[in-house]
């Protein structure tokens, strides 16, 4: 008998799932508000005016190294040298530069934030901690990484319960939890902003309690920003966690280093190419640390996939190397979340379900109804309209022509 019978099948993924079902679907009213994919008005995935001048010139110039070999190990040098500065000397102006200049950041460009925190968890279950806080709800994958890739241990922290986000009762279950003295060392995803799939983020108060809590406890943050931009439209304003995690008149530093997972998959249209990174913030003296961190995350790498795409890191190189261009990307930025901030207020106008949710603090792609399974499997059965089985929707799916029929449906579900 062939060992391939005792091959189980697998269940579907969550969300893409739910998109094999959508495009079997025959209504003509179908609506997919499912993957986090930004489209313009007209329901179109477009490449981001910026992006797609980048790629001209790219194309035209001689700077398009035209061919297709292998990129080093850990990356494009270029690429590196400019998103370092994106997140270190844009994002974080007081304290990023010293710690360019004092070599305490390990850098690997990866293949998107999920290969940022596949490559994460690999170097952290190897040398440092199996366990890891996430927090309750939040993106599937999360704890689909971290099991695969060594963690043993993966818990849950609570973040929000009807329509609320509970940060004391976050801070309270850490406490009970986490016992800094008992030699096994905890790391806890922080989304740095937009958190998926509630949109909802602790204010700025609340985060110092957080971050005051998890420095004390000893814990390790792995900051997952995959959403850099889409909060305020800005994405050097939205690097507020990073900023406060390495404000140095809070936190001297964070003894067992800092991980940084990011992506220009969102705030760049790169989806596909997967364009991101992972940084490794070190503790001070220790001389040797960034340059070791920085080998093991090469070997990782070396076994997983051998080396990254090279073609979505110039284009990403090109808009971040060049201030004309920078300035031009943040503007599309802004484009894109005023689209998505007209959206939202459109729903809340015809919804006015105050009751259920939490309007007012959601940010970003997502609109987090607190709807049931069997609420999402009526809206999908009924309307054929998709969203994640979490209760999530994506508001890119949502524009003039199909607003009025997605809150009729919702309206009709929920009496
Ligand atoms: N983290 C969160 C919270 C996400 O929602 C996503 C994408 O949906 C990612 C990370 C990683 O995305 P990507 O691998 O496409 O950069």
């Amino acid at each position: 008998l062939s060992l391939f019978n005792k091959i189980p099948r697998a269940p579907p993924d969550k969300i893409l799932g739910l998109t094999e079902q959508f495009s079997k679907d025959t209504n003509n009213n179908k609506v997919n508000l499912t993957v986090g994919v930004y489209k313009d008005d007209k329901g179109l995935v477009s490449t981001f005016p910026t992006v797609a001048k980048a790629q001209k010139i790219l194309e035209q110039g001689e700077k398009m190294n035209s061919d297709f070999s292998y990129l080093p190990i850990i990356g494009s040098p270029s690429y590196r040298i400019s998103t370092l500065n994106f997140l270190f000397r844009d994002s974080c102006p007081e304290s990023g530069p010293k710690l360019l200049e004092q070599e305490r950041v390990s850098f690997v460009q990866t293949l998107s934030g999920t290969g940022a925190l596949a490559v994460a968890a690999d170097l952290l279950a190897q040398f440092v901690s199996r366990t890891v806080w996430v927090p309750r709800p939040s993106w599937p994958n999360h704890v689909n990484i971290f099991k695969r890739h060594g963690f043993s241990d993966v818990r849950e922290y609570p973040y929000y319960e009807d329509g609320k986000l509970d940060v004391d009762e976050w801070i309270t279950h850490l406490r009970k939890n986490v016992k800094k003295n008992e030699g096994v060392r905890h790391c806890i995803i922080l989304h740095a902003c937009c958190h998926n799939p509630t949109g909802l983020d602790p204010t700025m108060k609340q985060w110092q309690q957080i971050l005051d809590t998890i420095h004390e406890l000893e814990m390790i943050p792995i900051i997952d920003m995959a959403y850099q931009g889409l909060e305020s439209g800005n994405p050097v304003r939205d690097a507020y966690v990073l900023r406060m995690c390495l404000d140095k008149s809070r936190y001297e530093s964070w003894p067992h280093g800092l991980f940084l997972c990011q992506s220009f998959a969102k705030n760049m249209g790169l989806y596909g190419e997967r364009v991101g990174s992972l940084s490794v913030v070190v503790p001070p003296n220790q001389p040797d640390s960034k340059d070791n961190v920085e080998s093991q995350l090469k070997q990782i790498v070396r076994s997983m996939y051998s080396s990254p795409p090279g073609y979505g890191c110039r284009v990403a190189t090109m808009v971040l190397s060049n201030d004309n261009f920078k300035r031009d990307w943040y503007k599309n930025v802004e484009t894109m979340v005023q689209r998505l901030l007209n959206v939202r207020q459109g729903m809340y106008d015809r919804l006015g379900w105050k009751g259920l949710l939490n309007f007012e603090q959601q940010h970003g792609m997502f609109f987090y109804t607190g709807l049931k399974p069997h609420a999402l499997n009526r809206l999908r059965e009924e309307y054929s309209i998709y969203m994640t089985m979490d209760g999530r929707l994506s508001l890119s799916g949502i524009n003039d022509s199909n607003i009025d029929y997605v809150c009729d449906a919702l309206k009709a579900i929920s009496d």
